[in-house]
């Protein structure tokens, strides 16, 4: 049989790693946190005190970094840095780093080696146009600004962070605004993805619709 694979794009804050853990869980399949992978390079880089415009530098540094998930956390060289890349000064960096286009192109490599071994549910913002274009499901999840800058807030109220809801309000505009207009693989909805807008929908109603997609796929 053929693997499973579940493409989640959508803009910063939408929920899509929230949702997709629950639908791996559900599915019995992998969740791969593409978004992750770009915060642990950036990270990386941020701690090497490597640039942006170091491209030779960053590529070396990205050939030494062995990266893999356990229980949804991501592993860097064998450390778990799931914490340190939630950090809002790595979410004010990563998009910097995910433009450059030697970049994109060691993750991709990286990305499309985990679907083939294993059923997943991959969430990112290139996966069903770029990543993994022969998905059977792409879904785009999105929500208003607003909606997403409360959740994002809500996080942070919840692990007991001070937080600006302005602020992170810019932030989320400004990372959409670098995601969707980079040249390389930009976060766009795929022709053949399902828009899930998320604004008005609790965590339930999003799983099952998007559940729904899933099973009228695979009946066919
Ligand atoms: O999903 P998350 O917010 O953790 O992603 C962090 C950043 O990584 C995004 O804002 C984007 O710049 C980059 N990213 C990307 N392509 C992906 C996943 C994430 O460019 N497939």
């Amino acid at each position: 049989m053929e693997n499973i694979i579940i493409a989640v794009d959508g803009p910063a804050g939408a929920g899509k790693s929230t949702i997709a853990k629950i639908i791996a869980k559900r599915l019995n399949i992998n969740y791969i946190d593409t978004g992750a992978m770009y915060r642990a390079v950036a990270l990386s880089a941020k701690r090497n005190n490597i640039k942006t415009t170091e491209i030779d530098s960053l590529m070396n540094m990205i050939d030494k970094m062995e990266m893999h998930f356990e229980n949804d956390d991501l592993i860097l060289n064998g450390v778990n840095i799931q914490d340190e890349i939630t950090l809002p000064e790595i979410s004010e960096i990563v998009s910097q780093y995910a433009s450059i286009p030697e970049v994109r192109s060691k993750l991709v490599v990286l990305q499309r080696k985990m679907s083939e071994k294993y059923n997943v549910i991959m969430d990112g913002r290139d996966i069903g146009t770029t990543i993994l274009p022969n998905a059977e499901v792409k879904i785009y999840l999105t929500a208003s600004a607003d909606t997403r800058a409360k959740r994002r807030a809500l996080e942070y109220e919840q692990k007991g962070e001070s937080f600006d809801l302005d602020q992170i309000r810019k932030d989320i505009i400004e990372r959409d605004e670098r995601d969707m207009n980079r040249e390389i693989s930009p976060l766009k909805q795929a022709d053949d993805a399902v828009l899930v807008d998320s604004s008005e929908m609790g965590i339930d109603q999003v799983v099952d619709a998007i559940l729904d997609v899933y099973n009228k796929k695979i009946q066919k």
